[in-house]
């Protein structure tokens, strides 16, 4: 790894029992405060994809920080995928399953049929939330060319869910 992305790495903060007991929570606010941390995890978020994609699709909340940069720095639309109740005219949403209930997603339909999607969020842990993501995108016709998270909690088993994603950092 580069010494840049070393010291991006050191950057995130790891918050126990937030935001319950027994959750270690990486807070990547700090990283992003950091001009040269931030430019160098966009960066590397999404060289292994370049010029592949046409649009950027983040996934609430953190995901929209890092998908809006890097949609900047490609030259890329820029979708959000919210959670749900948020949009006023979602055109598709995806339920998936957390540890003790079921979550919903949701977007408009302002991906083009066969737009070239590159999926973004801060953390994998259980791949839960990106999965549905990538059902959600196809719904809407588009075609999922990677998956890019800036960080891999690799005791979730997330990539396992996945298969192909790519990854800046893992824990
Ligand atoms: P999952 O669907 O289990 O892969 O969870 C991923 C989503 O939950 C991402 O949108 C993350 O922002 C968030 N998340 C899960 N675990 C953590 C964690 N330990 N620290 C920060 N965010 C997390």
């Amino acid at each position: 790894m580069s010494e840049a992305l070393t010291r991006a790495e050191s950057l995130i903060r790891t918050i126990p029992d937030y935001p319950e007991p027994g959750v270690m929570f990486r807070d990547i606010t700090p990283l992003l405060a950091d001009a040269s941390a931030l430019r160098t995890v966009i960066h590397a978020l999404i060289a292994p994809f370049d010029g592949d994609f046409d649009v950027v699709a983040g996934v609430e909340a953190r995901g929209f920080l890092l998908a809006g940069a890097a949609a900047m720095e490609a030259g890329a639309g820029l979708v959000p995928i919210r959670k749900a109740g948020k949009l006023p005219r979602p055109a598709a949403s995806v339920d998936y399953a957390l540890e003790y209930a079921t979550a919903t997603i949701e977007a408009h339909d302002d991906i083009a049929a066969g737009a070239r999607v590159l999926l973004v969020d801060d953390v994998l842990a259980t791949g839960g939330t990106l999965a549905a993501a990538r059902t959600l995108v196809a719904e809407l016709g588009g075609v999922v060319v990677g998956t890019a998270v800036l960080l891999e909690l690799e005791a979730l088993g997330g990539r396992g869910v996945l298969g192909d994603v790519h990854t800046v950092f893992t824990a």
